[in-house]
């Protein structure tokens, strides 16, 4: 008897089967692009392997005009079809099943030869559309439906033509993008012509057994959005035109509501799903921060989808479903949703990857052997690189002693999870903790290693983190002060009124905390309110008419940093903004290019500028130094002033910019070659 009887229940489709109820969700890895299509074969092969009932493939391109962006991975040429074979073949091999995205970005294409409804230039793209007349639709459609056809050839098992996101085919469903007086214009039977056609041509052209899943656009989160009444008539037309599965699209990418980042409540959008179902005789699909076995048993149970896509928790473990199967998602490496080393990897023209697991899409280049001789390693420190240098060495063969003088796994991330919408962090921790434990690690809580301690280790790699840095403020020792490790780890009370020193992560973490009661990534209706998210039912698009609600601040927090730029603006790609507006609505204030004149009884004084001009005084009960780190290199010195040979990883090694990133990921490829 299974955990999951929901989730791990085959999907009849009549002439095909899935053998459970898990869609691995589209997800574009930049591999494509580079042309090493063996690094693709195998990044899929790798999931198939895993159980995943169903996946998708990054968006591929029906055309030229309609790649995300000049050179985009497509499906329209003869050699591109020798390259999905290779794809299609591979993953076939081990017994998975495959469907290929056809993704037209119309006007979302960065490119000049990008193509839409209506002439209106998007807010993600800096190149205005050329509008589409008729012959030019039926290009689109005809391109469309071949390239579906090509993907059949292809060996694919399926098709999903992207109909969400704001992307080509739901630029003509919303009179925000479509403007047409003709017929796929002005009343809606007009506007979702297109879906409707190009569905019923790619049916047409890939015949009756091949799986064609049309992605829906159920809330659009823009102005001026699709109703809900509109997404029913549009899915149960889409159900006649010939598609066997609707998947869940959520926001268009030019949204100004999270959906997919981490203080993104679990789940948080099944139930837009769910008022689908019944509606249509299909199967529907759901998806968004669904991220553990537990949450989608749940929505399966609860009636609200057929089936549960995820993408990113397959970067983070590809055998998601296999442990699942097995019992033990206590060991399935959780996706945090932090979109650090996917999403934000993606948008900069990198390879996707994943923060917690390095390997994912480099299948071919992080390749962890067994050792020739087992050696013993000693790590000191067991934040995120030391715990991945000690799973790694152990998968080595290695015999590994962990050190920590903190009584608990997982370092810096303890402070991390303490900040609302950062609760996945937590799982991270426990997951630590499960794989030591699995993987029978040695692990030494409360033991501050010494030098005399790790003698005798044939490797030591030395994992001991960071320190806060002195920012050397006249007054900085006044009562009022309080460092972030004081706040995070020892619980100080906080006053009413703050001043944060430093708008790093962890200065805009730290006003997060300080803003914020009950945390909305555990209270759905509360996240809702506060990002003027209504059912679209009740308004266009799902945007409540009055706009965000946050809740009053707990705090008035005044963040500051000394560089005259903006605030935040290294902040993740794709999450930067978010925390930006979360502040914003919280009435954080912000304060750039200032000097940090001393810290008395009356406040924090400032002034701005070279000419240390415009003092001003920031009367507040606490400041909170968030003034970054240095390296924590004591026992590495120590342990290299005798002689010894040591491999310093992590914060250890360079505080800088560091963060759970670097730090698995170094701890990673550095174990690998013990
Ligand atoms: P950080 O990002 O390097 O920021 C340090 C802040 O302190 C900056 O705002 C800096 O601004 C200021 N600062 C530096 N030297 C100072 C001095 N001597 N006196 C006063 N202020 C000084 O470091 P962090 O905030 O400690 O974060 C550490 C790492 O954790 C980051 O690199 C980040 O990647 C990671 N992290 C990420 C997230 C996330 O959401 N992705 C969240 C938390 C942490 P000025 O020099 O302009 O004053
Ligand atoms: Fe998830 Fe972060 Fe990994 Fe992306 S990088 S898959 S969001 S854990």
């Amino acid at each position: 008897m299974t955990d999951y009887p929901h989730m791990l229940k085959p999907l009849d489709l009549g002439f095909t089967t899935l053998k459970n109820r898990v869609l691995m969700g589209s997800m574009h890895t930049n591999l494509e692009e580079r042309g090493d299509w063996n690094r693709v074969a195998e990044f899929y092969a790798t999931r198939a392997r895993g159980g995943v009932g169903l996946m998708v493939t990054g968006g591929i391109a029906p055309n030229r005009e309609g790649g995300v962006f000049d050179g985009a991975g497509g499906l329209y040429t003869e050699e591109d079809m020798a390259h999905h074979k290779m794809v299609t073949d591979r993953v076939h091999e081990v017994g998975g099943k495959i469907a290929m995205q056809i993704l037209h970005a119309g006007r979302y294409a960065y490119s000049p030869a990008c193509v839409a409804p209506s002439p209106i230039k998007s807010p993600i793209s800096p190149f205005p559309p050329k509008e589409l007349d008729e012959d030019g639709i039926e290009k689109q459609i005809a391109d469309i439906a071949e390239c579906a056809r090509r993907a059949r050839e292809a060996g694919y098992d399926g098709v999903e033509v992207m109909g969400s996101e704001g992307y080509f085919l739901n630029q003509f469903l919303v009179t925000h993008t479509n403007k047409r007086t003709d017929r796929w214009g002005g009343a809606y039977e007009n506007r979702m012509r297109l879906p409707i056609e190009v569905v019923k041509r790619v049916r047409a052209a890939v015949g009756e057994d091949f799986i064609v899943i049309y992605r829906l656009s159920m809330i659009d989160l823009i102005p001026n959005g699709s109703t809900h009444e509109e997404v029913v008539q549009l899915a149960q037309e889409i159900e006649k035109a010939g598609a066997n599965i609707l998947n869940t699209g959520i926001g268009w990418h030019e949204a100004r509501v999270p959906t997919i980042a981490t203080s993104v409540p679990r789940a948080g959008f099944a139930w837009v799903t769910k008022k689908l179902m019944g509606k249509v005789g299909i199967p529907i699909i759901t998806s968004n921060r669904i991220n553990t076995p537990e949450v989608a048993e749940d929505i399966l149970s609860d009636g609200a989808a057929d089936m549960v896509s995820l993408a990113r928790p397959f970067l983070a473990d590809p055998d998601f479903v296999s442990k699942a199967e097995a019992g033990r998602s206590d060991l399935i490496a959780p996706c945090i949703a932090c979109n650090q080393a996917c999403l934000d990897h993606t948008f900069g023209g990198k390879i996707s990857s994943c923060l917690v697991n390095p390997k994912a899409a480099f299948e071919t280049e992080l390749v962890v052997t067994k050792a020739a001789a087992q050696k013993s390693v000693a790590v000191v420190g067991a934040g995120p690189a030391g715990v991945a240098a000690a799973l790694t060495a152990r998968d080595r063969g290695h015999a590994v002693t962990l050190f920590d003088r903190a009584d608990q796994v997982g370092g810096q991330l303890n402070m991390a999870k303490q900040v609302p919408g950062k609760e996945e962090f937590w799982g991270l921790v426990d997951w630590f903790e499960a794989m030591l434990k699995e993987k029978q690690v040695d692990v030494k809580l409360g033991t501050e290693a010494t030098a005399q301690m790790l003698d005798g280790f044939d490797e030591v790699i030395i994992a001991t983190g960071v320190r806060p840095r002195d920012p050397q403020i006249p007054g900085q020792d006044h009562p009022k002060v309080l460092g972030y490790v004081d706040v995070l780890r020892h619980k100080a009370e906080v006053g009413k009124s703050v001043a944060v020193i430093g708008a790093g992560g962890i200065g805009f973490d730290m006003a997060e905390f300080l803003v914020t009661g009950e945390s909305p990534t555990e209270n759905l209706p509360e996240w809702m309110k506060e990002w003027g998210v209504t059912d679209p039912e009740e308004a266009r698009g799902g945007l409540a008419p009055a706009g965000p609600q946050p809740d009053a601040p707990e705090r008035q927090v005044v963040v500051l940093q000394r560089k005259p730029e903006k605030p935040g603006k290294r902040l993740g790609k794709t999450t930067g903004w978010i925390h930006r507006a979360a502040l914003k609505m919280k009435q954080v204030q912000m304060k750039a290019g200032v000097n940090y004149e001393r810290i008395d009884d009356a406040g924090l004084h400032i002034s701005y500028g070279e000419a240390r001009e415009r003092p001003e005084v920031i009367a507040c009960d606490n400041v909170i130094l968030c003034s970054g780190q240095v390296s924590e290199r004591a026992l590495a010195d120590a342990l290299e002033a005798l002689g010894k040979t040591v491999h310093v990883i992590g914060g250890a090694d360079l505080a800088a910019e560091l963060d759970a990133k670097r730090a698995i990921d170094q701890g990673t490829r550095v174990a690998a070659t013990l």
